[in-house]
């Protein structure tokens, strides 16, 4: 079984470990440096960046998920989680684990609209997904190895770059698991065994 993290410091930690459930994956909470590993894949919660890099800080997890990244599993931030993933955040001048070839600016979507859901057409997913934005940040720009997976109010919302998977909005406050699923497809087969064509 697909054994998948969830960095359970502060955010939306509970949706995202039913989501993984739900798939038929197993779900596993991460909060110090041992829990990474024997992990296959690793999921970064929505919740509030800066106090989410507070505690990493606190934890003394930094080194340890720069070295996560660095083994080339998969790893998916959603919301502040693609905040802590993104090469460069608009405003500041160091990343946090600065792993994702984007550069992301925060509550990006207008004071007034603090949240809202939006239909979104996805590349690689078939039918809209209605997705929850809650203060989302966006993707200013993706680099030459990050694929655009989708826009939103001419925003880019959703991308991929190799291992590292992004998206501003909240997939796991839905009962639609698709994005999950997606993500849980970037895990290699337990085999590693590539069959031919
Ligand atoms: N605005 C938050 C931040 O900057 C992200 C919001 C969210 O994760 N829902 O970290």
């Amino acid at each position: 079984m697909k054994r998948v993290g969830v960095l359970a410091l502060q955010g939306a930690v509970r949706e995202h470990v039913q989501s993984i459930e739900a798939c038929g994956a197993e779900a596993v909470l991460v909060k110090w440096p041992k829990d990474l590993e024997a992990l296959d894949a690793l999921i970064l919660p929505g919740g509030e960046s800066t106090a989410m890099r507070r505690l990493i800080d606190r934890y003394s997890l930094m080194g340890s998920l720069r070295e996560f990244a660095a083994s080339g599993k998969p790893m998916f931030g959603t919301c502040a989680g693609l905040i802590l993933l993104a090469g460069k955040v608009v405003g500041y001048d160091e990343p946090h684990l600065g792993v994702m070839d984007v550069i992301v600016e925060r509550n990006s979507f207008g004071r007034q609209v603090d949240s809202f859901e939006a239909s979104l057409s996805i590349k690689g997913i078939d039918n809209p997904f209605e997705a929850v934005f809650i203060r989302a940040p966006h993707i200013v720009s993706a680099g030459p190895t990050t694929e655009v997976l989708c826009e939103h109010d001419g925003k880019i919302v959703m991308a991929r770059s190799g291992q590292f998977l992004g998206c501003s909005f909240h997939p796991e406050l839905t009962k639609d698991h698709r994005i999950t699923e997606y993500f849980l497809s970037m895990i290699p087969s337990e085999t590693g065994i590539l069959l031919p064509n």
